[in-house]
């Protein structure tokens, strides 16, 4: 009989849970210590030794560690283990300033197959199965890991990667892809690209499951590409501080992602004040690895806002669960007084009918006040009709009704937004 977990840690007891977690958190407190000088002159400000992380209750005496403090070790500053002994390395999308380097022992990429292969399997991803694998390759995590995830299981990767939209399409096609790895953006883009074409997502070809990520989407947009593809859309949720995708994965419940913890240790805190918070309590999420070798993070504040749960979940595993990610507490807008999240924009306008998944937020400084202006694309269909400053209003009203802000709304002709073939770029100054 096929297995049911990939793992049965995933469906252990709570107590058995915690028990692997305090054991690991003292062997990796002790470590870091020990291996790291980084390390323990950042524990010796707090006034924290290894000796006094006892139990998981302890884990707020040990100080928090930013991507600031990460890039102040460029690059290998706060790494555990010998150079020698690394195999590869990823870093992060460093958009503003110098990357977070994170190299992998052969250990660590052992553990993250293991990890990306659970998150797929729990999604349906089987040894039949062949996966369309377009994130870029390079330094970013997400093609790498997905395709240790599916080697693992023992399905075929087209390691395709980034761009050539068209040239994507054909090969999807001709090599049999069952599955596709992209950010949902790009995904929605090769539906685009598809219909243009003349063929059909859903019926043109054989795509049954995604594996999304690497962006903020909202439920409303999973719904679309649910729907334009004909597939399930399934989340890993990552990033390149902590391992990359596979800190916590979709188990197609839709109750939210389960944390890996007996890998990642979870906590939610207030992303202001770094209090903690108790479960049920939107916060920022802060992970500590437990078992990586070559770049363990103690207490990594990742800004990613969600809200923690250790209820049981209907697909019987006991692993912790957060919500789909929020917002990130660094790309909250305050409009007129009001905190404003990017995703709770494309969760109005996708609630429109004839809105298109293209849209651009543009920021206005007006004196002290920040100001809003929003661009919409409407569909090919809806286009033409002639009443499109009237549909403009009817977006402004429904995003009015979520964030309690009057904020401009213009409608533009449809291809007018530029596409991206990674992260779309939402927000934009003007
Ligand atoms: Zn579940």
């Amino acid at each position: 009989m096929e297995r049911r977990y990939w793992e049965d840690v995933e469906a252990a007891s709570l107590e058995a849970l915690k028990e692997i977690q305090t054991k690991r958190l003292r062997r990796i407190v002790a470590d870091v210590y020990e291996k790291n000088a980084g390390y323990r002159e950042r524990f010796e400000t707090a006034g924290v030794r290894p000796v006094d992380i006892r139990s998981l209750d302890d884990l707020p005496k040990l100080p928090y560690l930013t991507k600031d403090d990460l890039r102040d070790y460029y690059p290998y500053g706060l790494t555990c283990a010998p150079m020698k002994e690394f195999l590869y390395v990823h870093t992060s999308s460093g958009t503003s300033g110098k990357p977070v380097v994170a190299p992998y022992t052969r250990q660590d990429l052992d553990m993250w197959a293991e990890l990306m292969a659970r998150g797929m399997w729990a999604s349906g991803f089987r040894r039949d199965d062949v996966l369309h694998n377009a994130y870029g390759y390079g330094l970013f995590t997400g093609a790498h890991g997905h395709e240790l995830g599916a080697n693992r299981i023992g399905g075929m990767v087209i390691p395709i990667g980034a761009g050539n939209t068209r040239r994507q399409l054909t090969i999807m096609q001709d090599f049999g892809a069952t599955a596709l790895a992209a950010t949902p953006s790009y995904t929605l883009y090769l539906a685009e690209v598809a219909q243009k074409s003349g063929l059909d997502p859903k019926s043109d070809f054989n795509i049954k499951f995604g594996f999304l990520g690497a962006e903020m989407w909202s439920d409303e947009l999973k719904d679309k590409i649910e729907q334009v593809w004909g597939m399930k859309a399934c989340e890993q949720y990552g990033l390149t501080e902590v391992i990359g995708p596979g800190v916590s994965f979709d188990c197609g419940e839709g109750n939210g992602l389960h944390v890996n913890a007996d890998h990642f240790l979870v906590e939610v805190v207030d992303p202001q004040t770094g209090e903690p918070l108790s479960s049920g309590e939107q916060g920022e999420l802060v992970f500590t690895t437990l078992t990586k070798e070559a770049f363990p993070v103690i207490r990594f504040r990742t800004r990613d806002l969600a809200i923690l749960t250790e209820e049981k979940c209907a697909c019987g595993r006991t692993l912790p669960r957060h919500s789909r990610i929020l917002g990130r507490a660094d790309d909250m807008i305050k409009v007129k007084g009001v905190m404003v999240f990017p995703r709770q924009i494309e969760e109005a306008i996708m609630r429109v009918d004839g809105a298109s998944e293209n849209y651009q937020i543009v920021k206005q400084v007006k004196g002290s006040m920040m100001g809003l202006r929003v661009l919409v694309e409407p569909t090919a269909d809806r286009f033409p009709s002639g009443t499109l400053e009237e549909w403009a209003e009817q977006i402004s009203r429904e995003i009015y009704t979520v964030i309690g802000v009057h904020v401009d709304v213009e409608a533009v002709p449809p291809e007018s937004i530029p596409r991206s073939e990674g992260k779309a770029q939402r927000v934009t100054k003007g």
